[in-house]
């Protein structure tokens, strides 16, 4: 048998979860964010999940050669545009919409020679200063690029800073609609936690109200809050996109004063029941997850004891046991996701346990951990 360890990808989960970002937005063209491979979650294995979207965002071209390869003849969009001159042959041979965030993409597209102009995402540094044009060049930019026979429609986007927090959208709106009032074009703003938090119905009516003609979102299809701990999955109505399972292979009674794991972190206070996971840091489980951190044996929630070692982390059964839940050797352990009683520990508990975030995990998973694809 092999090791025990396994994830499991939900596409059924993925779709329901586009579904949720379209109903914020109900008139907005979605464009489903697959970079980073989808997340970690494999672009081939959501790709189910993912059709009914209108477009595909990603960063790179060989992940954009997959999406047509699977047959898709709707838009990408490259988010960071082209990194040099020859990706634009390969934006026209694949029929790309890519971003233009800099002189040096303009300059690459002035002496692009094509017979079919290219769809542009032209985006404005609208406070985030990572990439765009400034308010102030902005519409210097927009003008060249008007001018080249090599484009055709110019879309404008900028993206947020703090859609997920207190400071919110209005600063950066501000500046983006000022700059843009009069300009044509459609408009992409919207990342996940702006859709959900200032495009729904009820925040349409506060002053960050919002349009965006295309959103982006990326961490909410994959089941992970974008503003956790203020919202969980469940609040935002929300299923996990991957579910990371394992068993215990052994457990363990310790008496008062026993010590667990590396370093002996823990030290039980009375007698306990420990079960050993066979799940580790070499799996993509954060070793910095402390004593504590959440997770389900047999559907049932407990706790980590001690420190996560390379191959395996240790639970505490006590509590199941007192319970009366039969644990014990092959139990199903989930680090998180759905357990099959159908209990959810979100993905963003355990990455808060360990200071991080949702992203971080999921694009974590290691490439030892097989992974299924759930139909
Ligand atoms: C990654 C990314 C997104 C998606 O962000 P989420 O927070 O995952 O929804 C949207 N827009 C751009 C430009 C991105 O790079």
């Amino acid at each position: 048998m092999p090791r025990p360890i396994l994830a499991t990808i939900h596409p059924a989960a993925v779709q329901h979860n586009l579904a949720r970002a379209r109903r914020a937005a109900p008139d907005a063209k979605a464009w489903a964010v697959v970079k980073a491979n989808a997340y970690g979650h494999g672009i081939e294995r959501v790709f189910e999940g993912l059709r009914s979207a209108d477009g595909f965002a990603l960063l790179d071209l060989d992940e954009a050669q997959r999406v047509r390869d699977l047959g898709w003849r709707g838009p990408i969009l490259l988010l960071e545009g082209v990194f040099e001159a020859r990706d634009l042959e390969l934006c026209s041979r694949l029929d790309l919409w890519h971003a233009v965030h800099c002189d040096e993409q303009i300059d690459m597209l002035a002496a692009h020679k094509t017979n079919v102009p290219h769809r542009v995402f032209l985006k404005m540094n609208s406070g985030m200063n990572r990439l765009g044009f400034t308010a102030e060049r902005f519409r210097s930019a927009w003008a060249r690029l008007n001018a080249l026979p090599q484009v055709d429609e110019i879309s404008l986007m900028t993206h947020f800073s703090d859609a997920d927090g207190p400071r919110g959208i209005s600063h950066q709106m501000q500046v983006f609609n000022e700059v843009t009032r009069d300009l044509p074009g459609e408009r992409s703003l919207s990342n996940s936690a702006a859709t959900l938090r200032h495009m729904a119905a009820d925040a349409t009516a506060a002053q960050d109200a919002l349009v965006s003609d295309w959103i982006r979102p990326g961490i909410v299809l994959y089941g992970s809050a974008p503003d956790y701990p203020e919202h969980t999955i469940a609040d935002w109505g929300l299923q996990p996109g991957m579910t990371l399972s394992s068993k215990l292979i052994a457990t363990q009674t310790l008496q008062s004063g026993d010590s667990v794991g590396y370093g002996s972190r823990f030290v039980a206070e009375q007698p306990m029941t420990i079960g050993i996971v066979a799940c580790g840091y070499a799996d993509g489980y954060p070793r910095v997850c402390p004593t504590g951190t959440p997770i389900l044996v047999a559907g049932q929630r407990t706790r980590t004891l001690g420190r996560v070692s390379m191959d395996m982390l240790t639970v505490d059964l006590t509590p199941l046991v007192e319970a009366g839940h039969h644990v014990g050797f092959g139990s199903e352990v989930t680090l998180w996701g759905r357990a099959s009683n159908g209990a959810v520990l979100g993905i963003d508990e355990v990455a808060q346990a360990a200071g991080t975030l949702g992203y971080e995990l999921m694009c974590a998973l290691a490439p030892r951990v097989p992974v299924q694809v759930q139909d």
